[in-house]
């Protein structure tokens, strides 16, 4: 099964990056090709009948997946970007963190208005990024398709803040 299959290859790394978190570090799957089409074919399987225009990856990890699936299914890729690294003009979004504010942009032209779009990260924690992320696609006119991640850390309560955008969130690993 695809959650044994996840939580065999992840590595827990204790105190990373800062005391108390355990870092979930899914550099072990990427070394798997066959659990990388699973992961990929997973995904597909439990999307399948929902209407993607589009998948917008959140970097960076969630660009690994996130071009791959959209690549399997047929439709574009645009990366949710941290402050600053995209060269064409942008809309952006600041949203809250434990500690101070981060933001995120995407280009103008990544899609058009009224285009379904799946929010694609590796792993859903706290929400907060991927929220930011269906807002910041909400204000420039998209519709979010659903959400899909690898990995779901179910005690940070992530999946309460986003399901009230969209109920379809598809997490292949629990914790
Ligand atoms: P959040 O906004 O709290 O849902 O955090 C999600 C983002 O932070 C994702 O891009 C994850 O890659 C990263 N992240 C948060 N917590 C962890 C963790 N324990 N292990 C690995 N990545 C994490």
């Amino acid at each position: 099964m695809i959650v044994q299959q996840i939580k065999q290859a992840i590595r827990d790394i204790p105190d990373f990056p800062k005391p108390g978190i355990i870092f979930k570090d899914i550099t072990p799957i990427l070394k798997d090709p066959q659990l990388c089409i699973n992961i990929v074919d997973a995904f597909a399987e439990q999307l399948k009948g929902i209407r993607i225009d589009a998948i917008a990856g959140i970097e960076s990890r969630g660009f690994l997946f996130g071009l791959t699936l959209a690549t399997k299914l047929g439709v574009p890729f645009v990366p949710v970007r941290k402050a600053g690294k995209l060269p064409f003009t942008i809309k952006q979004k600041a949203y809250k963190l434990e500690y101070g504010t981060a933001t995120i942009e995407l280009h103008t032209d990544a899609f058009e208005p009224g285009q379904h779009i799946l929010i694609h990260d590796d792993l859903l924690a706290t929400g907060g990024t991927a929220l930011a992320a269906s807002e910041l696609i909400q204000e420039m006119g998209g519709i979010v398709a659903g959400f899909c991640f690898v990995v779901g850390l179910g005690f940070l309560n992530g999946m309460e803040r986003i399901a009230p955008v969209c109920d379809r969130v598809v997490v292949l690993a629990g914790y």
